[in-house]
């Protein structure tokens, strides 16, 4: 039916590669171009044979105009970017310039400050509506699916959402005492960074790992989990009505915090070049370097994840409360696709993300949140491609 350049091939573009071409009713030709093509070429070997046409390329996505003379040549009909945050807005230059739809899974965050936010990607709003094309921001699982939870709460359950708590669990053991489940130096900037929460239209500002609390996560059990800045925070707090506050809560284990406190003592999760052998270095990037590449995690994961949202809010004049999460075990994962379920649950929604803009389903001229589209097909196609979701009524509330 239509053709998706994917750029970047690391552990979520692998997962949504897989998804694409399971899926090739929709994706009938798709476009491997990142910066490595050896990956790009390794992953075509593994998935050729089926009815999605596969083609690879090289791209340094820093660089519009290599990014122009890919698109102009491929043709797509969607863009998808699963490179680093740093690539967003050379990719929307460039899906600008050849009125190409774009969809990502990250905002975007220059590379020297450790800072996402949004306003650098909704500046792009006027410009995508005059050339008539769609930009999907966040079609991930945090931000993504948690976006379209929000939307189909606020669609179906009620007249007023007040409170949202999004609760991130991952339950996986790798077996090695430090890892990253996705791209180390983007993880380890989200999570060193001070946390932050959205109450009463303002931002409170916190301490990294300031605010922890115990939750008992169905399927898994209790587990600590700390309050963390995310950027759903941002889109949700302005596109949900009646918001008074929203939090985001990941969990993490013992290990992984102290091991995390040690490299911060030391200097190690500095963005701040240094100079080292006469060579510039920034030690974040050589920690990266050293640490388990998050692709090579699956064979090795065991335990499930929980992702999901409450919701605290008022239907028909009535106080109501609303859980609705996901539930991916990692052997599940690896056995289907070869990842660990961190990949998987990101690669399955940036598929459908892209298959609702390459469908028409969600076709709006413009630079939009995920929760601002329709969730009803983004939801069906949750259950039909991997990540059914369950909801409950009388759930457990974070104090
Ligand atoms: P990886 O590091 O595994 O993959 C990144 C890929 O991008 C690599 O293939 C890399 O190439 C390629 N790349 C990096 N820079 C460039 C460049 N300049 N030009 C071309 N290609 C480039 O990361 P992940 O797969 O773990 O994460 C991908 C994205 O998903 C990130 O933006 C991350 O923030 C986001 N994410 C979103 C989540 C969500 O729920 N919304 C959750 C997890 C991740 P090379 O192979 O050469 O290194």
């Amino acid at each position: 039916m239509g053709k998706a350049l994917i750029i970047g091939c690391g552990g979520v573009a692998s997962v949504a590669i897989h998804k694409c071409c399971q899926n090739s009713e929709v994706f009938s030709e798709i476009c491997i171009a990142s910066r490595t093509k050896s990956k790009c070429d390794a992953l075509k070997a593994k998935l050729d044979g089926g009815a999605t046409k596969i083609t690879t390329a090289q791209v340094n996505a820093d660089n519009v105009d290599e990014l122009i003379a890919i698109i102009e040549a491929f043709k797509p009909d969607v863009v998808l970017n699963l490179a680093l945050p740093y690539q967003d807005l050379t990719i929307m230059d460039a899906c600008l310039a050849t009125k190409t739809n774009y969809v990502d899974t990250a905002n975007y965050e220059p590379e020297d400050t450790a800072k996402f936010e949004y306003k650098w990607q909704w500046e792009y709003r006027e410009r995508f509506e005059k050339a008539g094309i769609t930009a999907l921001l966040g079609s991930g699982f945090d931000p993504g699916v948690t976006g379209v939870f929000s939307a189909y709460a606020m669609k179906h359950h009620f007249d007023e959402i007040n409170y949202i708590d999004i609760l991130d669990c991952n339950a996986g053991d790798h077996g090695y005492p430090f890892a990253t489940n996705f791209n180390p130096e983007i993880n380890i900037r989200e999570v060193s960074a001070n946390g932050s929460y959205w109450e009463q239209g303002k931002w409170v500002e916190t301490k990294p790992m300031e605010i922890k609390r115990v939750y008992n996560f169905p399927e898994i059990g209790p587990k600590d989990m700390y309050l963390l800045h995310h950027e759903e925070l941002e889109s949700l707090g302005l596109n949900i009505k009646g918001i008074k506050r929203i939090r985001f809560f990941m969990t993490f284990g013992e290990s992984y915090l102290t091991h995390l406190k040690c490299l911060e003592n030391v200097g190690m999760t500095s963005i701040e070049p240094i100079e080292y052998e006469g060579k510039q270095i920034v030690p974040l990037q050589f920690l990266a370097a050293v640490l388990p590449d998050p692709s090579t995690l699956g064979p090795r994961t065991k335990g499930k994840t929980n992702i999901g949202c409450i919701f605290q809010g008022k239907k028909d004049g009535k106080d109501k409360t609303y859980y609705v999460y996901n539930v991916c075990d990692h052997e599940e994962c690896y056995k289907e696709v070869g990842s660990q379920a961190i990949s998987y649950t990101t690669g399955v929604p940036a598929m459908i993300g892209a298959m609702m803009v390459m469908t028409g389903e969600w076709n709006k001229p413009g630079v939009y949140n995920i929760e601002e589209f329709d969730p009803d097909p983004f939801m069906a196609a949750l259950n039909k491609w991997g990540l059914p979701w369950q909801e409950s009524f009388a759930p457990e509330l974070v104090d």
